[in-house]
């Protein structure tokens, strides 16, 4: 904890911010990146301001929204100011943070320099999903801001000239002279969704930080193999090398020995359950929300049984968070577990299990340990998604709708793409889940999938040959590009460079 405190004043009394700061250290602890956290639990705060940053983004309250906006755009400014940093560059991640720039608005006396201050942010917008865009009404504003940060937000922010609705996303997209959507499909539809922006709209593909993701026994396999990948840590991009080794038998057998090790960890962990080693084991986890259709697999549960009966055995494993106050959430956990009643009796042929509380932890263990990662998301909702990357790295193929990161590497061969594909200028509804056809579409390339899977693996007699281990390498090779390093360097060049 810092000993500075920052103060925000409200119309309904000050806000005491404690800082406490953070280090975030580099994977060869070489560098370190500070964070600065806000806090309001306080003694000399009134009661229900001690609780505003107790838990993440609520969603369920418009005053709260508004404090914790208030809290992070506000008192992020006054708290870097506060500690003398001079900042160069804001990045505003989502718009969220967005009343930073209200507050150097309202810190400048002469309001027509605003525009130089504009090059001094930037922006990422990270989702095309509607709720991902936080909108408030100038009334719900002005009953916790003083009027001048109410006048700079409506002229940063207003829908229109004399709207009654502050829109965060207009806010930064209006203010900050650099703005990146998060991989190339969803630079195109944050062009159309914001089309009198679409000039400055660049995209910046995520990555994943591979030293967090990157299992040990494939960790491993990378240095055996260090003539082909030379200092992978330090250059990720050396991952394409893998093509090398794509004739090289000994390689094909060891990549598949590494994945079954990682498999063998998963079937430890949840070892209650009895997973099988050579049963075709298919991961889905993620925030729950409507346009990922995690019940997608169960949508005509029939067809599944077909498949485990007639093609091969299935384990599934599923693993979810739907936010607190989210029922949508909540709704498709229960449709999930009422599907698998009733696979009940058939545990013969196809296990499911859901998995509580996912974190990072189980994000870990399944993204590298199951044989198939399932990715679902109605397009064009995915703006990025990340699980994937995690999986791919540990040579976990995709079976995937063509959406957010998948687009870019779909040409690669890193398993397989389904369903319902976005193209032109509309970019379409979100509640329209289309879940009848793909999930029609998806049990078409589950039954192939099955099929090369029980080709290539007889009960642990595995062919080196399959064009499944191919598509394991393809997977490999292609995280060369879907990791931080080569992100954060075009942040650096696109973003922040001056
Ligand atoms: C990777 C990860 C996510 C994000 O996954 P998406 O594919 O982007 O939805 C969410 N939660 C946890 C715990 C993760 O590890």
């Amino acid at each position: 904890p810092l000993k500075k405190i920052v103060t925000i004043e409200t119309k309904e009394g000050p806000v005491y911010l404690r800082l406490w700061k953070y280090y975030v250290y580099s994977y060869d602890q070489n560098n370190a990146c500070p964070i600065i956290l806000l806090d309001s639990n306080l003694p000399e705060n009134q009661p229900s301001f001690q609780k505003l940053t107790d838990q993440l983004y609520r969603s369920d309250d418009v005053w709260w929204k508004i404090y914790q906006r208030v809290i992070l755009g506000l008192g992020g400014v006054k708290a870097l100011e506060s500690l003398g940093y001079n900042i160069d560059r804001y990045h505003l991640n989502e718009g969220h943070a967005a009343f930073a720039l209200a507050e150097k608005y309202v810190q400048l006396k002469d309001k027509n320099k605003f525009k130089e201050q504009q090059g001094k942010f930037a922006y990422t917008c990270h989702t095309p999903v509607e709720a991902g865009h936080d909108r408030f009404s100038v009334r719900d504003v002005s009953r916790i801001l003083s009027d001048d940060y109410v006048q700079a937000a409506c002229a940063l922010g207003g829908e229109s000239k004399n709207s009654d609705q502050i829109n965060l996303t207009y806010m930064c997209l209006n203010s900050c002279e650099k703005v990146n959507a998060v991989a190339l499909k969803h630079g195109e539809i944050t062009r159309l969704q914001f089309s009198s922006f679409a000039a400055k709209i660049q995209s910046i593909t995520n990555g994943i930080h591979i030293h967090t993701w990157l299992s040990e026994h494939f960790q491993n396999l990378f240095d055996r193999y260090q003539t082909t990948f030379g200092h992978w840590r330090e250059h990720p991009e050396n991952l394409a090398n893998v093509r090398d080794l794509k004739t090289d038998r000994q390689f094909r057998a060891d990549i598949f020995a590494a994945h079954q090790a990682n498999k063998r960890n998963l079937i430890e962990t949840l070892k209650h359950w009895h997973l099988k080693e050579n049963v075709l084991t298919i991961g889905w986890a993620r925030r729950i929300a409507g346009y990922k259709r995690p019940a997608l697999i169960f949508h005509n549960v029939e067809q599944i049984l077909r498949i485990a009966y007639e093609v091969g055995p299935l384990q599934i494993i599923l693993a979810g968070k739907a936010h607190p106050n989210d029922d949508i959430g909540s709704a498709h956990i229960e449709e999930i577990l009422d599907h698998i009643d009733q696979l009940n009796d058939h545990r013969e042929v196809i296990k499911v299990l859901i998995l509580e509380n996912y974190d990072t932890y189980f994000g870990k263990l399944l993204t590298n340990s199951v044989d198939v990662w399932l990715n679902t998301p109605l397009p064009p909702f995915e703006a990025s998604g990340t699980s994937g990357m995690k999986a791919i790295l540990n040579g976990v193929v995709q079976v995937s709708t063509l959406d957010g990161w998948v687009v870019e590497a779909a040409e690669d061969d890193i398993g397989w793409i389904f369903g319902y594909q976005h193209s032109g200028s509309k970019i379409g509804r979100e509640m329209e889940l289309r879940l009848d056809e793909d999930s029609q579409a998806l049990y078409n390339v589950l039954d192939t999938v099955t099929k090369l899977y029980y080709q290539m693996n007889r009960e642990g007699e595995v062919d080196i040959e399959s064009p499944w281990i191919d598509k394991m390498i393809n997977c490999v090779g292609r995280s060369s590009f879907f990791n931080t390093q080569r992100m954060m360097e075009e942040y650096k060049t696109k973003m922040w460079q001056m």
